[in-house]
């Protein structure tokens, strides 16, 4: 069931969102050559305590961390630890979300330490662009479908891959709730979007091919098929009367 959210629900989403945004921002400045996928999650972690929050993965399914940490050809759900270092010219996502008064936020984003290639550069760029064309389609009135087919149009007339076994979702008091929001899809169907709904919206775009696999090894780590970098954009978004609101974003 798609759980409709109050205005009140809605203002507490927005401080948790601002909490996630933050902690996100606090996770991109210490991405830099040399540092370690535990110290950008310490950045994370401190940052939404600190402004009362707590963080919404940390124990999440049994994640031990505040925030994924992906490298290069690592999609999603990276374990931060402090033997992985970051080098010059990989490219680094971050998701992380809040919980703030029993409600979420959830955000992702993907920046270079330091100089990456220009085809990075691009797959980074274009993978945004999915995001912000995926969230002016969240438009009352309009279907999931638009969603998904804005993000695999954009990525596709570029030459990358579309991630279809991991998807965006409704969030709220639960951080994932129903519907599912695939990163793929045909305009004009699937269910569609009432004011009040909220969901989080996330492409997760391959330089090459659509496959991922996941590490057996340590059971969350979802990788490229190609073993070629993957970037993933994501923000909460409210459908309103009104259009799109992003709540992870001040
Ligand atoms: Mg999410």
């Amino acid at each position: 069931m798609i759980i409709l959210k109050t205005s009140r629900e809605l203002e507490l989403m927005r401080e948790a969102g601002r909490i996630s945004h933050l902690a996100l921002m606090a996770g991109v400045r210490a991405v830099q050559p040399g540092a370690t996928t535990m110290d950008v999650n310490r950045a994370v972690h401190e940052t939404i305590t600190s402004l009362g929050g707590k963080p919404s993965f940390l124990g999440y399914g049994g994640f031990p961390a505040a925030a994924c940490v992906s490298i290069n050809d690592e999609v999603i759900h990276g374990i931060p630890t402090k033997r992985r270092k970051i080098q010059e010219g990989d490219i680094v996502s971050i998701d992380t979300g809040a919980i703030y008064q029993g409600f979420h936020g959830d955000n992702a984003f993907t920046v270079a330490a330091g100089e990456t290639s220009q085809r990075c550069r691009e797959l980074m760029e274009v993978t945004q662009r999915c995001l912000e064309l995926a969230i002016a389609a969240a438009l009352p009135g309009n279907r999931l479908g638009d969603i998904g087919a804005a993000v695999e149009e954009y990525a596709r007339s570029h030459g990358f891959g579309v991630v279809k076994e991991y998807v965006g979702h409704g969030i709220g008091s639960e951080m994932h709730q129903e519907p599912e929001v695939p990163n793929y899809g045909r305009a004009g169907h699937g269910q569609r979007l009432r004011p009040g709904m909220t969901l989080a919206i996330e492409p997760m775009i391959n330089m090459e091919g659509d496959g991922v696999w996941k590490d057996k090894k340590d059971g969350w780590t979802i990788h490229t098929a190609s073993g070629l970098p993957s970037a993933h954009f994501e923000n909460t978004v409210a459908i309103t009367e009104n259009g799109p609101v992003v709540l992870t974003r001040p």
